[in-house]
């Protein structure tokens, strides 16, 4: 069953569309990311689902009930914002409480599940600290704490993460992910941070100026996207203008031709199409190596190498290629070296080009 449905949702600031024609479903149990550059209509969408904005059209269903004009008050949701929004003058204890109490939830039962939640979050040492003797991390934890203390049907999370250093918000992510799991909470999480949506979502819904550019699994959209400006938004790509004949093949800037696999998604020939390859099917070989109608030939511009993982710019006479690889994988690469990069078939997918209105 589905819990929470939209229906043509569409929010309109004056003349501006700021959600356009919105359908989605949002599966039980899941971890949904609305995912995209800033004033696509994430924030906004997100608000419509809390009832914290209402929409111009469409409607919301939650749980096979119309929700469109209830107020937020009225939904039972759990909300993290960015800003956390914790009580500081009060205690850990009494933050996480403050639902429960607004609930008038018995004392005694109010203390235990306080207990239960801090045990949870893996702070219940903290009980009587004020909030604000907490850690970035520690804090983040107290609003999720308190955002699901009453056991809300669906928790609702905006940025929540924006505020932590890089290195903390990627625990995080792996925590409340974790959590999420744990407790099988249907989620909506606003980011936009790839990396941060890969690593957390069930499905990620793409935005695009308000609309819905792609929704699916996090894997199938970065290997699959459906258009230029999805395969640019999710992770690293080659992305090169191409001719395109519909013949197997296309011509790269500077014209050499290569081969492509054909795939049922491609844009029809005749479209303005580019090549989309990622960087880890980017091989670099030796330029003494027999060359063949995949490898181009070029010149490594740019080494990043961080130990783990190394990034090289190829500069092909026309268009320039990154390739990640590893420092084990391709041992002494140099800058200024001839190399030979190349393209398998099966990697290359053609997308549409994005619109340039
Ligand atoms: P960000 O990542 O920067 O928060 P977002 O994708 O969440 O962006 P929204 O905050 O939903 O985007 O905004 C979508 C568009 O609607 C933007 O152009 C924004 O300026 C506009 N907008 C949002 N709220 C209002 C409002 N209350 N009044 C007028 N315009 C608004």
């Amino acid at each position: 069953m589905t819990h929470l449905t939209l229906q043509a949702v569409t929010r309109r600031f004056g003349a501006a569309h700021a959600v356009d024609n919105v359908d989605l479903s949002v599966p039980d149990g899941k971890l949904v990311c609305f995912l995209g550059p800033s004033g696509c209509g994430k924030t906004t969408l997100l608000r419509m689902i809390a009832g914290l904005e209402t929409p111009s059209s469409g409607s919301i269903h939650f749980a096979g009930r119309d929700i469109t004009q209830l107020p937020a008050n009225q939904r039972d949701f759990g909300m993290v914002f960015q800003s956390l929004a914790l009580f500081p003058h009060m205690t850990v204890a009494q933050n996480v409480a403050y639902p429960l109490k607004l609930r008038k939830m018995a004392k005694a039962r109010q203390t235990s599940r306080v207990a239960e939640l801090l045990d949870l979050i893996q702070l219940p040492h903290m009980a009587n600290r004020p909030v604000t003797q907490l850690s970035g991390g520690q804090r983040q934890r107290v609003a999720i704490a308190r955002a699901i203390a009453s056991q809300p049907k669906l928790l609702l999370l905006d940025e929540p993460l924006s505020a932590l250093d890089a290195k903390l918000r990627e625990a995080m992510q792996v925590e409340i992910r974790l959590l999420q799991q744990r407790l099988g909470i249907t989620t909506i999480m606003v980011t936009h941070d790839q990396r941060e949506a890969m690593t957390m979502a069930d499905e990620i819904v793409v935005m695009e100026k308000g609309r819905i550019a792609q929704v699916g699994k996090p894997l199938d959209i970065y290997r699959d996207p459906v258009s230029e400006f999805v395969a640019d938004f999710i992770g690293l790509g080659n992305i090169l203008p191409v001719a395109y004949d519909g013949a197997g093949g296309v011509s790269l800037p500077g014209g050499r031709r290569i081969a492509v696999a054909q795939s049922a998604s491609a844009p029809a020939s005749g479209t303005d199409v580019r090549l989309l390859i990622r960087p880890e099917d980017v091989c670099v070989k030796q330029a003494s190596e027999v060359p063949g109608p995949n490898r181009l030939a070029g010149t490594v511009t740019f080494i990043r190498d961080v130990g783990a993982s190394l990034e090289a710019t190829i500069d092909c006479a026309g268009f320039t290629l990154t390739a990640a690889t590893t420092p084990r994988e391709t041992p002494g690469l140099t800058l200024g070296m001839p190399v030979l990069a190349e393209l398998p078939p099966h990697a290359c997918k053609l997308i549409a080009a994005r619109a340039t209105h």
